[in-house]
């Protein structure tokens, strides 16, 4: 659908949850992917915007310094965008109703008049303390749970919030906001009664890579915040059931917890390595240098395609070629019998899942991507003298395959049937991210990652390091002067999420024996 054909704009103000990119809604992820217009804000993990459509205009209404913008432009913003047509969606931090001004912005569109729905989100005050292994409420423990900000200082006259009755009330609090005042709330606290030995936890970008937890009583919570420097965006938690993250406490051990890791893969490809890793507790940037276009010439590769059954072989040697394989052959054919009987090489497990997936049998499956291993399950299937071998790949690949191939006298006929570009755009901001923040290390899995990571002219993060899938991929970083930290001993992603472990975890052991 183009704007074009579009009558009436809506407003979706739409939960991003708390960070973790699994915690949306189903109808947040189909609003996002449906969007002309994206406006999020910076509690809204911008690793969102990858479901985005390559049009969707995205727009920052962030905090940073210089590019605020005030809550009367961004609901004009809003507002005008919808009326232009566009279906527009506001991205907002954990629910769009529980504090950070929704509830002022849906007011203000349905004054202009203009639709809106609300996708509710999973709220920071819910999502932080579970992930802290902190639940809510428990029978031995309380019945009821308040939440409320700490958005105003308690010293001042006209504050609203009643601590007199939140002291009476007990039960679980949850506070959002206001780290900053963590010393005049505890303190009013104190003062209205609430036992000084409460206690307390502070959970930090909940549900990230990023997050900490400090648990202390209400006595010495925030002396303890202050001492740590503990920063904002936190929840705070008040009462019994703090205790029970002793026993509870379970997202923090996991082993990448708070490591930065970069991801050089295309967009689509990208989120089977960083769904691992997250998986693991590392924050993810997911930096795609490339991106996956049709070949220069399609009609000659389509032209191969569509001889594809007078093959005795096709050889594929990436998931990407068997998709841009199969769409061509597709189109050609409505009958997958029309592949005749040819047989199937799937280089590495990645490639040949892709070819199942067609409901095809991979006949050889060399399970490494080194042309050596290659040749070496070929050799094992006797002489390929003659036999005819279409091999799918993608433009401007290594060539020391074909010609292997061609020197056992096979003959050989490459198809091109996709090139990778560099990625230009930026739309998560992930290079900014980079830049700002750093990271830990920087994760290669082809060699024109390597090349397009570095054509980007990134400045290097201090400390960075390197793991590569493989040893065509280390080749390319050490001829490009730079060092490769890991490397996978299986080259496929597992291998690569494994050896990321095992160099994090054994840097802990040796902390640990000095
Ligand atoms: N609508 C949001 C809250 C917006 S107010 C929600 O439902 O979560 C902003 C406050 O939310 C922050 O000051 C902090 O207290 C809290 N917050 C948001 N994301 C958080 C996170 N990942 N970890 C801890 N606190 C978070």
């Amino acid at each position: 659908m183009t704007k074009s054909t579009k009558q009436n704009g809506t407003v979706y103000l739409v939960g991003a949850g708390p960070g973790d990119i699994g915690l949306v809604t189903l109808r947040a992820k189909e609003r996002i992917q449906n969007a002309d217009v994206i406006v999020y804000d910076h509690l809204a993990n911008p690793e969102l915007l990858s479901w985005a459509r390559e049009d969707a205009e995205i727009i920052y209404a962030g905090k940073e310094p210089g590019e605020s913008r005030t809550q009367q432009e961004i609901n004009t913003l809003l507002i005008d965008k919808a009326r232009e047509g566009n279906q527009v969606v506001r991205l907002k931090g954990g629910d769009p109703f529980v504090f950070g001004r929704g509830a002022e912005e849906a007011q203000a569109i349905a004054s202009a008049g203009v639709p809106f729905e609300i996708v509710p989100g999973i709220t920071s005050a819910i999502a932080g303390p579970a992930y802290a292994g902190i639940p809510m409420t428990h029978r031995m423990h309380n019945s009821h749970v308040t939440f409320f900000t700490g958005h105003e200082d308690p010293a001042k006259a006209e504050s609203a919030i009643d601590y007199a009755a939140l002291a009476k009330l007990g039960g679980t609090q949850v506070m959002l906001m206001g780290v900053e005042r963590l010393g005049s709330i505890t303190s009013e606290m104190l003062k209205q009664g609430v036992r000084s030995d409460l206690p307390v936890a502070l959970v930090r970008s909940a549900t990230t890579g990023q997050q900490e937890t400090l648990t202390g009583r209400l006595s010495d919570i925030a002396q303890k915040a202050r001492a740590s420097d503990f920063k904002a965006p936190a929840v705070a938690v008040f009462g019994e059931v703090v205790g029970l993250r002793d026993s509870l406490n379970w997202y923090e051990k996991r082993p990448l917890l708070g490591k930065r890791i970069v991801v050089t893969r295309t967009r689509k490809q990208a989120s089977v390595l960083s769904d691992k890793l997250r998986a693991l507790g590392a924050h993810v940037i997911e930096l795609p240098t490339i991106r996956i276009e049709p070949p220069s010439d399609l009609r000659e590769f389509a032209e191969l395609v569509q001889d594809a059954h007078v093959y005795d072989w096709i050889v594929f040697t990436s998931a990407n070629g068997v998709e841009a394989f199969f769409n061509v052959f597709f189109k050609l054919y409505d009958d997958a019998r029309e592949i005749g009987g040819v047989r199937i090489a799937a280089i590495g497990p990645a490639t040949a899942q892709r070819v199942k997936d067609f409901h095809l049998h991979v006949d050889l499956q060399p399970e490494e991507f080194v042309a050596e291993a290659v040749l070496r399950e070929f050799k094992k299937q006797g002489n390929i003298e003659n036999l005819r071998i279409l091999l799918v790949r993608a433009e401007k690949a290594r060539d020391a395959l074909p010609k292997e191939l061609s020197a056992m006298g096979a003959i050989v006929d490459e198809g091109f049937a996709y090139r990778t570009v560099p990625e230009t755009r930026d739309t998560s901001g992930a290079r900014r991210q980079l830049a700002h923040d750093g990271a830990d290390l920087i994760t290669f899995t082809s060699s024109s990652t390597v090349e397009n990571f570095l054509a980007l002219g990134l400045p290097w993060p201090k400390g960075m390091r390197i793991a590569s899938i493989g040893p065509i991929t280390s080749k390319t970083v050490r001829d490009q002067g730079l060092k490769v930290d890991v490397e996978a001993r299986r080259h496929d992603i597992d291998g690569l999420v494994q050896s990321i472990r095992e160099l994090f975890t054994e840097r802990t052991l040796r902390k640990v024996k000095f």
